[in-house]
């Protein structure tokens, strides 16, 4: 379990990781969610003790990571892939972290063939691709066979057939009934692997909700309606007290995913219809619309020097406004 109560972190000027309080639990995958610089990496960080927080707590299994002795045997996490001494064997990176952590060397040969590196075992990890740097980096979380696995965007850089083996060893690592916390600033993805969702937009906890709940907060279905008889369905609608509205391009929609009803009331009516179709509107576009929410907030109480601020992170916020601008014109 990972505690984190009132956790911030400011860089001078800039607060990286705003008051975020909320529980990472075991049995299930934990995805944490943010656009780019929302405060992810600094977040992880902190949990493992590599960055100070300026404020607030956070705890694995109730201690902080320096109080843990031999802590990868407690948490094991894959932070930044390329973070290896290149001149060193895939081996003897594992072994040299064995040793230093109290690990017996067997378990060395164990995640090399877990993350299916045995044949490049003896190979400089310089001349890793990044994709065998991720499953090096992946070992290395694992060999200390630790009840608490994390990882920071595992899925980047890799090939549809690293992608899918990422995310089964997650779901089997859950199901082993261990903590598995993984960040990504990519929806589709947490669709695909999380139990739980955690979404952070400028640092601070925009949502904190099971992916059940998630899906069955956002994923709205509206019924797509085209029609050369346009009044005379509207008027059957209304009569049946459905409400549509104007969707652009002579497309009505009505919201709900109740098709059949629709069809059946147009052929009572005898109205030909040219399209009938349910629609759901995307996890993304719900993602998009909290993490805007999260950029007007900071728009609206941001000092006089710049509605955006004032670093390099300008990019990011403007971004997901354009990203939203541009959903919002092709909607
Ligand atoms: P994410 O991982 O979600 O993309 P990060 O945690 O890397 O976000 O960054 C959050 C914010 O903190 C960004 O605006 C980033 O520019 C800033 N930041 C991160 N590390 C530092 C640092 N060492 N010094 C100054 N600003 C930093
Ligand atoms: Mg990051």
């Amino acid at each position: 379990m990972i505690e984190l109560a009132g956790l911030t972190k400011r860089y001078g000027e800039k607060v990286a990781v705003d008051d975020l309080t909320f529980t990472v639990r075991p049995g299930i995958v934990t995805g944490f969610l943010g656009p780019n610089g929302a405060g992810k990496s600094t977040t992880m960080r902190m949990i493992l003790g590599l960055d100070h927080p300026t404020a607030g707590d956070v705890r694995i299994d109730g201690r902080h990571y320096h109080e843990l002795t031999n802590p990868l045997t407690y948490i094991g996490a894959l932070l930044d892939a390329k973070a290896v001494h290149g001149g060193r064997t895939a081996r003897n990176h594992l072994l040299c972290l064995a040793q230093s952590n109290g690990i017996p060397a067997r378990r060395v040969r164990e995640v090399l063939e877990t993350v299916g590196l045995t044949a490049v075992a003896r190979k400089k990890a310089k001349g890793f691709s990044l994709g065998m740097s991720q499953r090096l980096g992946i070992a290395g979380a694992l060999l200390g066979d630790p009840r608490i696995l994390m990882f920071d965007e595992p899925v980047n850089g890799l090939d549809p057939e690293g992608i899918h083996w990422i995310r089964g060893l997650m779901k089997s690592l859950a199901a082993e009934g261990r903590t598995v916390f993984v960040s990504s600033h990519l929806m589709s993805e947490m669709a695909l692997t999380a139990d739980h969702l955690v979404v952070i937009g400028q640092g601070r906890l925009l949502a904190d909700t099971s992916m059940a709940d998630f899906v069955a907060d956002n994923a709205h279905a509206r019924v797509r309606i085209r029609t050369p008889d346009r009044e005379r369905l509207l008027d059957a609608l209304h009569e049946a007290g459905i409400t549509a509205v104007e969707a652009g391009g002579g497309v009505l929609e009505v919201e709900g995913g109740d098709s059949e009803r629709i069809g059946e009331l147009a052929a009572r009516h005898q109205v030909v219809l040219h399209e009938l179709s349910v629609r759901q509107s995307s996890l993304e576009e719900a993602f998009m619309r909290l993490t805007a929410e999260a950029v007007e907030y900071h728009a609206h109480s941001a000092p006089p020097a710049g509605p955006w601020g004032a670093d390099g992170d300008t990019t990011t916020s403007r971004t997901v406004a354009q990203a939203v601008a541009r959903t919002t014109a092709e909607g």
